[in-house]
């Protein structure tokens, strides 16, 4: 669509002809002329007042190894310097998700999942990525994408979750958040994949590194998504088509580049050393999360257990430990291992959600009520929402009640029917 239409507006950018909405100005990075939908305070906004939504979409933050954050952070701050909006808040953060993939959204806000990390040979590649990302952020293609288009015509930020009353997929323990597929996977033209090599070369290239991890690291993409892998890739490789073309144009800016940079591969493996100990850990809860979501929730028990006996102070596991036992109808112990999840980790909303609707169930309305409220703080989603909104019919407030399966049918497109019913029955009935 971009192509389409930014022909005929290039020429509009020099008419007075615009619409209102747009204007034409320099991109900050390509120093081309090109129509902008939105400005910089507008990026900043919106940047802000995602990312932590957006975190939560992927896993959320990787608490267990804070280093490995600050470590990523600091080679992401040192890019950033070099970027032509160097003044922008950059962050950087490790999500906690086997996907893997990186994302950026307006105004510099920064993703890497840890699953993507596993994949890097060194700092250089590692380098590559971010710089790669800060480009998307810099010449401002994240503000620009059509995704972020048409929510600005859309006008709402819809979230919602997916987890149903048959519990969740592993998609949806995953993804949680249904607009990931806004930031995590806009897609970028080939056109703004290209730049985004060219200009990411260049930042690494000017903070020291060697810039042919560029092309060692679109080699391993290529590879990958032509192997076995290419499913456990999509969501990267949708948002970041990799191709032979993209190696051998890397290949040509390399050359333009100064040669030798550092490429950090003895340092980059001892900041990852404990999260490559977990990584087996990690595959064992990722199978049992495709246990669950085939029903097979004993197998999902013993293999969560195996992977607490790699590493005990993963909220993770014990979270897919305690959402299997309460499928079996365990309640105490899944009460127990959800306590764990959240002791381990209180940054994530998907153990404090689980514990929230587990209470529910069991008519601890009280303290049921304080998980959801928390887990909404974290991520809104629409099965909190409808369960708080049961938790007060449960107490007779139908005004309560309703008002939450409003709030629930404005947070995501499922079960909209059942709502609106829900909420015309309260009306009758709170007369
Ligand atoms: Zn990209």
């Amino acid at each position: 669509m971009h192509k389409r239409i930014l022909l005929p507006l290039a020429l509009l950018c020099f008419t007075a002809l615009l619409p209102t909405l747009q204007s034409c100005s320099v991109n900050p990075v390509t120093g081309k002329q090109e129509l902008s939908w939105v400005d910089e305070n507008w990026e900043r906004k919106i940047g802000e007042q995602h990312y932590g939504q957006q975190q939560q979409a992927g896993g959320g933050p990787y608490v267990i190894d804070p280093d490995l954050t600050l470590y990523v952070q600091s080679i992401g701050k040192k890019l950033a310097q070099y970027s032509k909006r160097s003044h922008l808040p950059y962050d950087f953060v490790v999500l906690n998700d086997s996907t893997p993939n990186a994302w950026a959204l307006p105004g510099g806000k920064i993703a890497i999942h840890r699953g993507l990390l596993v994949e890097l040979k060194d700092e250089a590649e590692l380098a590559a990525v971010l710089a790669h990302e800060i480009v998307h952020a810099d010449a401002r293609h994240t503000a620009q994408s059509q995704e972020v288009g048409s929510l600005i015509s859309v006008g709402q930020m819809a979230a919602s979750v997916l987890l149903s009353s048959s519990g969740y997929s592993n998609q949806a323990l995953q993804q949680g958040i249904a607009y990931t597929g806004l930031y995590g996977q806009t897609r970028y033209s080939r056109g703004r994949e290209l730049e985004a090599d060219l200009y990411g070369m260049q930042y690494m290239s000017a903070a020291g590194y060697d810039p042919k991890a560029a092309v060692s690291l679109q080699e391993t993409f290529v590879r990958l998504s032509k192997g076995r892998s290419a499913d456990a890739f999509s969501t990267l490789f949708a948002s970041h088509p990799p191709s032979q073309s993209r190696v051998a144009a890397n290949e040509q800016t390399a050359w333009g580049l100064p040669s030798g940079g550092d490429r950090g591969k003895a340092r980059f493996q001892q900041e990852i050393s404990k999260l490559m100990r977990r990584k087996p850990a990690y595959d064992l809860s990722d199978k049992a999360k495709k246990a669950i979501g085939e029903k097979k929730y004993a197998e999902a028990i013993a293999l969560a257990d195996k992977a607490i006996r790699i590493e005990a102070n993963e909220g993770e596991f014990y979270e897919v430990k305690g959402f299997a036992q309460s499928k079996l109808n365990r309640s105490s112990d899944a009460l127990k291992s959800l306590d764990k999840a959240v002791a381990l980790n209180n940054q994530y909303y998907a153990p404090i959600l689980r514990r929230g609707i587990l209470r529910y169930e069991l008519k601890s309305y009280q303290s049921a009520e304080q998980d959801l409220q928390a887990s909404l703080a974290l991520a809104p989603t629409q099965i909190a929402l409808i369960k708080l909104g049961e938790i007060a019919e449960e107490q007779n407030d139908c005004a309560k009640a309703s008002q939450y399966y409003q709030k629930a049918a404005q947070a995501g497109r499922e079960n909209q029917q059942q709502l609106q019913q829900k909420v015309l029955a309260l009306r009758s009935s709170c007369r």
